[in-house]
């Protein structure tokens, strides 16, 4: 059921800023399904392309793990040029149809892999560093989490904070990352009751996971206060550079 609070949402989030496709910004396109006629066969291969590892479809991958992160969600391989494409849209703009329409498959696939019961209990998401956040004027990862919380009727909440950029994550080689995780997260003080979290099962969401170092320090992070499993959801992955 739809209460009258969130019909207003849909009605200002409709009139004003109507769906736009999210590979090129044509209108020519619904709310469910954000993406023009002429860009639809891009989309559609992109979201056909496998693992680069395994080749298998991202919702049967089995290749990749991020530790202490116990089941993987994604979407599509980041080395397609419209995938890289839509994120960095997603970074500059909001792209509420794009977000809720790939909630959505992230949710399906959620479905597909746990049988149709998913087991968290709520859903968060990697945070921006402050500067990020100024500078793009909100953050496309906590959007995402909020479309799939709504989707999956569970608490979206702020678990994590950012403590703080030490040299651009960018400019760090992989082997690093880790290291550099560390000092960039702490849980949110204001979520925790008696500094523990009041969730056992959270679902961490992020855009883009490369080696996978930043999300597993998060989900680590939300071990040591008290989380039992830990799910990431995230639209994209980098594959390992071929060697
Ligand atoms: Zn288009
Ligand atoms: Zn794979």
């Amino acid at each position: 059921m739809l209460d009258s609070k969130r019909v207003t949402k849909l009605l200002r989030r409709y009139l004003l800023a109507p769906p736009k496709c999210m590979l090129c910004g044509s209108e020519d396109c619904t709310a469910s399904l954000p993406i023009c006629s002429g860009c639809f066969p891009k989309y559609a291969a992109a979201a056909l392309e496998g693992c680069d590892v395994c080749g298998a479809m991202p919702v049967d991958c089995r290749c990749f793990e991020v530790k202490n992160c116990a089941a993987l969600y994604w979407l599509f391989n980041y080395r397609r040029p419209e995938i890289k494409e839509l994120i960095i849209r997603m970074k500059h703009e909001r792209l509420d149809y794009a977000l809720r329409f790939l909630a959505a498959r992230l949710v399906d696939q959620m479905l597909i892999k746990t049988n149709g019961a998913p087991p968290f209990d709520c859903v968060c998401f990697v945070p921006r560093s402050k500067r990020a956040a100024l500078y793009y004027n909100h953050d496309h990862a906590e959007e995402l989490a909020r479309e799939v919380a709504d989707l999956l009727q569970l608490p979206c909440v702020k678990l994590l904070s950012h403590t703080g950029v030490k040299g651009e994550q960018k400019q760090l080689s992989r082997e690093f990352r880790g290291d550099a995780a560390k000092i960039r997260f702490e849980a949110n003080e204001k979520a925790l009751v008696n500094g523990k979290l009041p969730y056992k099962t959270p679902l961490l969401v992020d855009d883009v996971v490369t080696t996978g170092s930043t999300a597993g320090e998060c989900a680590r992070l939300l071990k040591e206060r008290g989380a039992k499993y830990v799910g990431l959801c995230f639209l994209a992955h980098t594959p390992p550079h071929p060697s």
